[in-house]
């Protein structure tokens, strides 16, 4: 079945569906903080006017593998530790100023006696839809500051308002699209409920509303609101009190008693730190000595880490690459279902390493005769790292090949693209648009002995971006955040 055509609205239509949906952004919540901002400003977050059309089958098995996903990494994290340690030395060797020195704060904190073997994943799973094989297929597996999950849910509610109120018909007010075909993520409620099970299996399965949870940030954060819709969550249903701090101001403003990590004005007692920052190396470059002592510190304490560091690393890309290999997949998942392993197995596409064996050897080959299907990713996260197609030769042409794995080759997904209206500031910008889905799943387990104490969805996110921009990021100004239209 196709899906339906965009609402085809007049000039004054568009106008005023354009007012209407910057008010309802503006009174409830879907908005950023512009560049170089004041306390007190604030702008309409880019979104799409429209819902984007993704075939119903796709987005359930994004749903429906997501759990696997979430254990397949605890697997790997908890019950292939000593394999998943003898990786992160090598990457950590490439790449000794930020991987390195992850590393090192997981060595320097893993001591004898663990005092808090309890760990909480948020993760989520990007995804675009190839369009020769109406397949989805894995972009990466993010382990630590999975943004966008407050955004995903509003932009939800004012899609469903535009539809509900007649915004979408060109002729009547009827609703354009079907209300079952317009869901709303609940990753607002499913992310703070995660959080809320964090302080609940922290105060040994109490409801305690003393702990309160400890929001780690970037400073002058422009996609602040985003984590406040999940922090006002967390108080208003579970009445869980969160403390926001950057990570150069963590060593002054927390102190840890008895193991216990505390905000020293208030003394009250962390029970979850939660990673909105820390996830790449200008987070820390800040001022190297406090904000590396900063994670240490947090790290070392009881209270339970989302993520904990070897959590965090263990969504590096080279381990996306690893996870690829049947043999590997299977030793990591061995009670998985034939089916569950097919359905896990299809997401992927073939990801290469840069090393000495069969498949490095391939890598080189690929990356010089047809760089145009591949991206070349470092052992980054967050946006603009990556190298892509045409520019791949020369990048690697210029580095010492020594260097070379360090990274890995990845084969681009081609999605189809939909003429959907991006609004932007006061602009309507009308591109071929191509979107990512991303899903959220939560996971409290334990990283001593791999019990998985609770495993989740958490809800979605579409990103969306012109055709012709590579990279997908929202905050750094390349998309925006769109919503799903069943079909
Ligand atoms: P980061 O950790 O920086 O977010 P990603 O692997 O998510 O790195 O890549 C950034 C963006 O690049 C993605 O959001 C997507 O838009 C694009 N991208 C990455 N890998 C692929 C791929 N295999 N095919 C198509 N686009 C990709
Ligand atoms: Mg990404």
């Amino acid at each position: 079945m196709d899906p339906k055509p965009f609402p085809q609205l007049t000039q004054d239509q568009e106008n005023e569906l354009k007012l209407n949906a910057q008010q309802w952004s503006l009174s409830n919540g879907l908005v950023m903080y512009p560049p170089n901002f004041e306390s007190f400003q604030t702008n309409v977050a880019p979104i799409t006017l429209f819902p984007t059309p993704i075939p119903r089958s796709s987005f359930q098995q994004a749903i429906k593998v997501q759990k696997l996903y979430n254990e397949l990494y605890i697997n790997l994290i908890t019950k292939n530790k000593s394999w998943l340690i003898e990786i992160l030395k090598d990457l950590a060797k490439f790449d000794p100023d930020f991987t390195g020195k992850l590393f090192e704060i997981y060595q320097k904190s893993t001591t004898e006696e663990i005092l808090q073997p309890l760990s909480l994943g948020i993760f989520r799973s990007d995804y675009m839809i190839d369009s020769k094989l109406n397949e989805i297929k894995q972009v990466e597996f993010n382990t630590v500051s999975v943004s966008f999950g407050g955004l995903s849910t509003k932009i939800g509610e004012l899609q469903n308002f535009l539809n509900s109120t007649g915004f979408y018909d060109n002729k009547y007010n009827f609703k354009y699209y079907d209300d079952e075909n317009l869901p709303i993520s609940d990753s607002i409620s499913k992310i703070a409920q995660g959080l809320a099970q964090g302080n609940y299996y922290y105060n040994d399965k109490q409801d305690n509303t003393d702990t309160i949870v400890l929001f780690v940030v970037q400073p002058n954060e422009r996609n602040c609101f985003d984590q406040r819709l999940i922090e006002y969550e967390l108080f208003n249903k579970h009445k869980i009190k969160s403390f926001r701090a950057t990570l150069e101001e963590i060593e002054d403003v927390i102190t840890i008693n008895d193991d216990k990590a505390y905000i020293k004005s208030t003394m009250d007692e962390i029970s979850v730190v939660y990673y909105r920052s820390g996830y790449g190396p200008s987070d820390y470059e800040i001022n190297p000595t406090k904000t590396w002592n900063s994670r240490l510190k947090l790290e070392k304490s009881k209270a339970i880490k989302c993520p904990s560091v070897l959590t965090q690393l263990s969504g590096s890309k080279k381990i996306q690459q690893l996870l690829t290999n049947h043999e590997i997949l299977q030793k990591i998942l061995p009670n998985i279902t034939n089916d569950d392993f097919k359905e896990l197995i299809s997401t992927f596409v073939n990801i290469y390493p840069f090393d000495d064996s069969e498949l490095g050897a391939k890598a080189k080959e690929l990356a010089f005769e047809q760089p145009e299907n591949y991206v070349l990713k470092p052992q980054r996260e967050g946006g603009g790292n990556n190298i892509y197609k045409k520019n791949i030769p020369d990048f690697l042409k210029s580095i010492p090949e020594k260097e070379w794995g360090a990274y890995i080759l990845m084969e681009l997904i081609v999605p189809k693209t939909f003429k959907n209206k991006i609004m932007r500031n006061n602009e309507i910008y009308n591109e071929n648009i191509i979107s990512e889905l991303g899903i959220f799943g939560n996971i409290l387990f334990n990283e001593s002995t791999g019990e998985i104490l609770e495993n989740e969805n958490s809800g979605w996110l579409l990103r969306s971006k012109f055709e012709t921009s590579d990279e997908g990021g929202v905050a750094a100004g390349f998309g925006c955040v769109d919503n799903i239209y069943l079909y």
